[in-house]
């Protein structure tokens, strides 16, 4: 396992495990608990996705030193604001049961998320978070924070894979100093990722498999992946990633495949902005 340095010094695993979607929460302790005894020190959840408890009660048992674990949760929509995020981190932190967070993210730009990160910004300063970032920041907004903040955000979370590549998005963060993390690392297994005949001539090549090959290819750009499986099997076969390299020409082959949009979600259209707004997690 391979570690980056955020700019405020912070280190953080280049892989860890994802738990999207995983909502029965004996399965998700369940998973949870067989990613870290495969390896995973980095668990990325949200107080939306609704596993926080199991993931807390999962990382609690595991019997690994809570200085080696790297934890992410995100705050969501519905809670933005300087006082409400104050209120949600609390709510996260007591469903976790942990005494700090390593990276506490914004989950859409949506909201008065000014206010939540001035929040943010005071519980990093108290010590209750190491390092704060963004997700599903575009380029003006991600600019814009950077350009009005005390604290920099150290971490932008956004769609990435061979389907999506979103090499602006990357110089952009580059440039401020932000680590690009990818959600959606395996595209979800849309379009049928995982039978592509580019990605499987590689595969071949290497004698690994196609997930494999666009896990490396995401490690290989310097992007953060937190895959997600439910399999143990594909969980040890994700983290199995480090052993070889993809050529220059396998990684400029693989560059041809980006279709420029996603296909997943569109953070531009209002009617995303209205959706994610009227999505409620509580009262
Ligand atoms: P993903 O990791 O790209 O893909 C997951 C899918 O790939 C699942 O259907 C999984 O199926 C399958 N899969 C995983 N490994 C495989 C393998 N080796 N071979 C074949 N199939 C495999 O998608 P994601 O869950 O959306 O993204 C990963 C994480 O990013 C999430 O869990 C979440 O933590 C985060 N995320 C963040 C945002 C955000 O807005 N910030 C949005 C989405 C996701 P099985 O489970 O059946 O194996």
């Amino acid at each position: 396992m391979k570690y980056v340095t955020l700019q405020n010094g912070v280190k953080m695993p280049m892989e860890g495990y994802g738990v999207f979607q995983i909502t029965d929460a004996g399965q998700c302790e369940q998973c949870v608990g067989d990613a870290l005894e495969t390896g995973y020190r980095l668990i990325d959840t949200a107080a939306a996705y609704q596993n926080e408890e199991a993931v807390g009660r999962a990382v609690r048992g595991s019997g690994i030193p809570r200085e080696d674990l790297f934890i992410t949760t995100k705050l969501w929509v519905q809670d933005a604001g300087y006082d409400s995020a104050l209120k949600a981190f609390d709510g996260s932190m007591q469903k976790l049961g942990l005494d700090y967070l390593d990276l506490y993210l914004i989950h859409q730009p949506f909201g008065d998320y000014y206010g939540s990160w001035r929040a943010m910004e005071r519980l990093h300063q108290e010590g209750r978070i190491r390092a704060i970032g963004v997700c599903n920041f575009a380029e003006d907004r991600l600019v814009d924070l950077c350009l009005n903040h005390e604290i920099a955000p150290a971490v932008n979370q956004i769609e990435l894979h061979p389907f999506h590549q979103q090499r602006d998005a990357l110089r952009i963060m580059r440039d401020y100093g932000v680590q690009p993390e990818a959600w959606g690392p395996l595209s979800e297994g849309q379009k049928d990722i995982f039978h592509n005949r580019l990605l499987s001539k590689i595969a071949v090549k290497h004698e690994k498999s196609v997930a494999q090959v666009i896990l490396r290819w995401h490690i290989q750009r310097g992007v953060v992946i937190i895959p997600k499986t439910v399999h143990r099997d594909r969980m040890e076969e994700n983290l199995n990633v480090w052993d070889f390299e993809l050529s220059e020409q396998e990684m400029a082959a693989i560059s041809t495949m980006d279709i420029g949009h996603s296909e997943i979600i569109d953070h531009h259209c209002a009617c995303t902005a209205k959706q994610l707004n009227g999505w409620k997690i509580h009262e």
